[in-house]
């Protein structure tokens, strides 16, 4: 297989429900040998801070290779990572049908399910990646008033910093006082343009991030579609999809 050809790569599906994929042992002999490799490459060192990370701690061993890195700090590596995929899509030439079989996203997600497993997921994070029942709670709108005041106060962030670990000075998102739900204005009668490559209508999943924090962000699409004659409906039932779950340990930095 000749590397940095065209063709598309394959995705193997995560092995998830057998037991080694959970031996901690097993999970560790992988990452050293996809760290080793990455060592030997580093193009992705400017897409995420999982791959500086990782890089730092070479740069810093007594051997300058990845033998000569603590098992232990593989973690920080595993922690900077949230999933965005950036480096199998587009940068890295070993993934599979490569016989390095290199596929980083995949052993960062299983490196986190170990983490997950092991119970050293704490409150902070468990907190943080529930959008969907915070984004519930903080905005009713007394509560968004409240909590947006809180998180911008000095002393209530000191706190914050040291009881659940949120950094003092990390910018948190505003609580919307009303939902992009609640404010969801229907779509006008308009007839479904078949295109050619499109179906010519929509279906919106507003995410939390923007039902919650942004609502404005989705009424700006609303506009969009509405300009452009496109008929749409916000999907009927919609709850988290878990993203910030799988991710959370990216939320450290
Ligand atoms: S999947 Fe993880 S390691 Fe890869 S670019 Fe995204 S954040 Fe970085
Ligand atoms: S993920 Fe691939 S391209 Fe990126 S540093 Fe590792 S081996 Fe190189």
């Amino acid at each position: 297989m000749r590397e940095g050809n065209l063709e598309a790569p394959t995705r193997h599906p995560l092995d998830w429900k057998s037991a080694a994929f959970y031996d901690e042992g097993k999970a560790f002999e992988e990452l050293k040998r996809v760290f080793d490799i990455c060592h030997g490459c580093r193009p992705c060192v400017n897409l995420c801070t999982a791959f500086p990370t990782l890089f730092d701690l070479v740069d810093a061993s007594s051997t300058l290779e990845v033998d000569g890195v603590a098992k232990q700090d593989y973690w920080k590596v595993v922690d900077q990572c949230y999933l965005c995929d950036t480096c199998y899509m587009t940068k890295c030439p070993y993934v599979p049908p490569h016989p390095w079989n290199v596929d980083f996203l995949h052993l960062m997600l299983r490196a986190k399910a170990i983490k997950f497993r092991t119970g050293e997921v704490g409150l902070r994070d468990k907190l943080l990646s529930s959008t969907d029942a915070m984004g519930k709670l903080a905005t009713i709108p007394v509560v968004a008033r409240m909590v947006n005041a809180v998180n911008k106060n000095g002393f209530s962030r000191t706190l914050l910093d040291q009881t659940l670990g949120v950094h003092k000075d990390r910018e948190l998102p505003e609580y919307a006082s009303s939902t992009f739900r609640s404010s969801f204005q229907e779509s006008k009668s308009v007839p479904v343009k078949d295109g050619k490559n499109t179906p010519g209508k929509v279906a919106i999943f507003s995410t939390c991030y923007v039902n919650y924090n942004e609502p404005g962000m989705g009424h700006d699409l609303l506009a969009v579609l509405a300009h452009n004659e496109i008929p749409y409906v916000l999907v009927e039932k919609e709850a988290c999809c878990g993203m910030p779950k799988l991710a959370r340990e990216g939320m450290r930095s």
